[in-house]
């Protein structure tokens, strides 16, 4: 008997629905929008990959099989991938791997969507496997908790910032490490340059954040993320969801996982984890809160019937998804790619809803991208597409000013990369600065931050002017 991915995959190749929605495809050209096809590879990709050539359909469709699987190291990616890697990428993945805060771990499904005959430029690569030919030096205004979370810790799990909203981090383990990650200080354990406190779920601890959240009224909104609510159990999904819809004033939860863009298959096989939270979701409604999965998909290329079918399992048990992507230079900056990618989230019912400006953070230099491309790319997305799926272009501010429209920044010198925000309804009159990276600069502004004499004063300075 095949198992119900082996089902799953024959209807995605076989069912006339899918094939009709498959070949569909919009045009913009009037508007000189670029085409879009839903078209969700329903091919058995990872056959390409030499070390899973022989696996099958229902192997590579069970999440088990995809957490074990998973690729942790360079002499697992050299075991897989064989001949593909080539002595020069070996040692440039060896020389990347010394230099990143980021862990390396990849699911097979992931890992399989790269194109390794292309793997220097190939968008998906960029994102979980530095290369040492890549790295930039830091800015010299990097921050390793750019967000100040660790200064608005209400409790050892909790960070309250927004008067009406908190973050909830029960756990910093991802099952793939992004090398953007904002939270790099702690998510995914240490590596050559990074020593950090990762933590697992103890759900023995959660008491005090729950005591803290019944005392404080003013909440509405949790989000629950890390790490990755992917690695929650089942038992964990049910306690944080039924505990949080129990105090009254809570009336909007958020699940955060990349989960759905790295291993859709768990939304298919793992049963248990998806009853907990059909539960916790349908509880909510009954309630008549909120309770929602936010993701985070970065280009089209993640996106294929694995997904189309996952998606429509979480549409049918009636679990909302929204969608956060982080801006990339080279993944998805380009007008194009982010049309493209809008378009497929939304024809799957994934809401894209926010597209954040990357954060200060270290061994990120050659991913940020200037505010300027992100104003640009923010006008252009405007009109493409229903208002609600538009997604929201923002800056976090460095420091704890919170989620700015990127185009709402008090000043913006260009030249040397730095704009000004203000926060009045989060932080008051408090100033906050976001830096462009250096090497996307003008020969002057490069200048300006190659000199280290007296750099701070210099800033100071600009700053207070600013003022
Ligand atoms: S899944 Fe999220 S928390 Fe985990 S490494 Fe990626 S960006 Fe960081």
């Amino acid at each position: 008997m095949s198992s119900p991915v082996e089902k799953g995959m024959l209807k995605c190749e076989e069912d006339p629905q899918v094939s009709k929605r498959a070949v569909s495809s919009v045009s913009g050209k009037e508007l000189g929008l670029p085409e879009v096809s839903y078209d969700f590879r329903g091919d058995r990709f990872w056959r390409k990959i030499p070390g899973w050539g022989e696996v099958t359909a229902a192997e590579f469709g069970d999440y088990a099989w995809q957490q074990r699987n998973s690729v942790t190291s360079l002499s697992q990616v050299g075991k897989v991938l064989g001949p593909l890697l080539t002595d020069p990428l070996a040692k440039d993945i060896e020389a990347g791997l010394e230099r990143t805060p980021m862990n390396l771990r990849m699911t097979p499904y992931i890992f399989s969507l790269i194109d390794w005959e292309n793997a220097v430029d190939d968008p998906i690569r960029k994102q979980f496997l530095p290369l040492g030919s890549q790295f930039l030096d830091d800015h010299p205004c990097y921050m390793d908790d750019s967000l100040d979370e660790d200064g608005h810790k209400a409790t050892p799990y909790l960070i309250h910032r927004y008067p009406d909203k908190v973050l909830f981090l029960p756990i910093t383990l991802c099952p793939v490490y992004c090398s953007y990650c904002t939270r790099s200080r702690v998510v995914g354990g240490s590596t050559a340059v990074k020593s950090k406190s990762t933590y697992g779920a103890k759900t023995g601890e959660w008491e005090s954040t729950f005591q803290y959240l019944r005392d404080h009224s003013e909440v509405e909104d949790v989000v629950i993320s890390g790490g990755d609510a992917f690695l929650l159990r089942p038992e964990q999904i049910k306690e944080i969801g039924m505990t949080l819809l129990d105090i009254p004033h809570i009336r909007r939860i958020r699940f955060a996982t990349k989960g759905i863009a790295i291993m859709p298959m768990k939304i298919l096989t793992d049963e248990k984890w998806m009853a907990a939270l059909e539960l916790v979701s349908q509880t909510g409604r009954e309630r008549m809160k909120e309770v929602c999965i936010h993701t985070h998909f970065s280009t089209e290329g993640e996106m294929t019937s694995w997904t189309l079918l996952a998606m429509q399992e979480l549409v049918n048990r009636g679990i909302t998804v929204r969608n956060q992507s982080v801006l990339i230079r080279g993944v998805n900056n380009e007008f194009e790619v982010m049309y493209r990618t809008i378009k497929k989230l939304a024809y799957l019912n994934i809401q894209p809803y926010y597209i954040y400006v990357h954060d200060m953070v270290p061994g990120c230099e050659h991913l940020r991208t200037t505010v300027a491309e992100a104003c640009e790319l923010s006008k252009r997305l405007q009109g493409t597409i229903a208002g609600f799926n538009t997604p929201r272009v923002v800056c976090d501010a460095p420091g704890g000013g919170g989620k700015r429209e990127v185009s709402s920044f008090e000043s913006y010198d260009r030249e040397l990369g730095i704009s000004t925000w203000s926060a009045p309804s989060v932080r008051g009159d408090q100033k906050f600065y976001y830096y462009d990276p250096i090497d996307q600069l003008t020969e002057a502004g490069q200048k300006f931050w190659a000199d280290q004499n007296g750099l701070e004063e210099r800033l100071a300075a600009m700053k207070s002017e600013t003022r």
